[in-house]
């Protein structure tokens, strides 16, 4: 199999485009709450199971509304996307505030929402305390160091900057609980962009044995345990995506094997994901601008590594349909490529595609996910708009494009006037 599968042809494309111009993103609001509902499904068992989608991936407030109204909450890291949050009416414990290297005030801002903070350090515990004092409810990421296994993305947890060790874990929760804290959990991330669903298998089981070890040792009996995100998508035509159905029952065999004989049922599971949350669901849209014949072709879109980062930062595969000619035979070899003076600018090289022409439409699929939201500005490129096409069919713009005025907006040109 080559291709992947739209949920809008050409002519309904060329309405957008017509209204809308290239590039921008698109979003489906029908596939995003599909698979909502089918990730939740698949946990349903665990009462109190909850996703927290990482906001980082697409911090698109109309899409995290979507994504609330499907019971996700918002695994946040940073100052902004906390105040995002709060600006789509997810507060409380409806947040994760999972950071690492952490300032005072996104601490502050965290406890002043009510969220739940997933301290990454054990030095953040007499760090939090003097900002906010201790929270009745608290979480620790744990490293499992050399005992973890880890995917090629995050690589050996040992070399990893973020968690605490398996000791400071235990010392970290006798501390929280002699200061108060009365409610507890336990989160861990080892992988990135990961198929394999034995990752999460095994992400859940080492999760339980702690939380066990830390009830039968310390007496600390955990709320929660997060299992982060990591969950990766198939990107290429020929990868398959994570069974959830699979993992959520594995995972429920290692909760009745561990959790349940222990007394420490229920014990709510969360999760993190944010890239298979909306990654598949979104497309960049651009317009052929040029075709070029030098020792090599070239289709130059009217978008840049600015709009879509990942093939051009990780050489990763986005796959790419040419409207209107999905039938046609892949019979041309080209470099697609973008207009940042910089040559590792492409998304896609001597990729397998039909003839193309100057103004076709070009989707680049999989770009849901770490792709607006990875945008920048260097070389003067203003980052492009963000649509959605809504469950019933209209298409609403999400987020307009920046504008020459945006890009300008920090520098104060009348000081320029007078400047010697
Ligand atoms: C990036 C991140 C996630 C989400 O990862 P995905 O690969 O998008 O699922 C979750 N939690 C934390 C702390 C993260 O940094």
């Amino acid at each position: 199999m080559n291709s992947k599968s739209l949920s809008f042809d050409k002519q309904k494309l060329e309405e957008v485009v017509s209204k809308f111009p290239t590039p921008f993103h698109l979003y489906d609001e029908a596939a995003i709450i599909a698979n909502a509902k089918h990730f939740n499904r698949a946990f349903s068992w665990n009462e109190g199971f909850k996703e927290y989608f990482a906001v980082k991936a697409t911090p698109n407030p109309f899409l995290m509304k979507i994504l609330q109204r499907e019971g996700f909450g918002s695994d946040c890291s940073s100052l902004p996307e906390l105040v995002l949050s709060e600006k789509c009416g997810i507060t409380g414990e409806e947040i994760m505030f999972s950071s690492n290297d952490t300032p005072p005030e996104e601490f502050a801002k965290a406890s002043e929402l009510g969220a739940i903070i997933n301290l990454d350090d054990f030095s953040h515990i007499a760090f939090l305390e003097q900002i906010t004092g201790i929270p009745e409810i608290i979480s620790f990421r744990y490293n499992p160091g050399k005992t973890g296994t880890s995917n090629l993305y995050i690589g050996n947890p040992e070399e990893a900057k973020y968690g605490f060790t398996k000791e400071q874990i235990f010392e970290g929760f006798k501390i929280v609980r002699d200061k108060g804290a009365k409610r507890f959990g336990l989160h861990m991330f080892i992988a990135s962009n990961e198929l394999d669903g034995q990752f999460f298998v095994y992400t859940a089981e080492t999760l339980f044995q702690l939380a066990v070890e830390l009830y039968r040792e310390i007496g600390i009996r955990l709320e929660f345990v997060n299992m982060s995100g990591g969950i990766g998508i198939p990107y290429h035509p020929d990868q398959k995506a994570v069974n959830l159905e699979y993992v959520g029952e594995k995972i429920r065999e290692s909760y009745e094997k561990y959790i349940t004989p222990d007394d420490l049922h229920p014990m709510k599971i969360f999760m993190e994901c944010g890239r298979m949350v909306t990654g598949p669901y979104g497309y960049l849209v651009s317009k052929v601008l040029h075709i070029k014949n030098i020792y090599k072709k070239y289709v130059g879109l009217d978008s840049c590594m600015a709009n879509l980062m990942r093939p051009a930062l990780y050489g990763a595969y986005h796959h790419i349909t040419v409207m209107g000619k999905e039938n046609l035979p892949a019979d041309q070899t080209y470099d697609v490529t973008g207009s940042l003076c910089e040559n590792n600018d492409k998304f896609a090289i001597d990729r397998k595609l039909p003839k193309i022409d100057v103004g076709d439409l070009i989707v680049i699929h999989d770009a849901g996910a770490h792709g607006h939201a990875m945008g920048f500005n260097y070389n003067g490129k203003l980052r492009s708009s963000e649509l959605l096409l809504k469950s019933d069919g209209e298409i609403i713009e999400i987020r307009r494009a920046e504008t020459l005025e945006d890009y300008f907006a920090t520098l104060d040109f009348e000081k320029l006037q007078s400047f010697q």
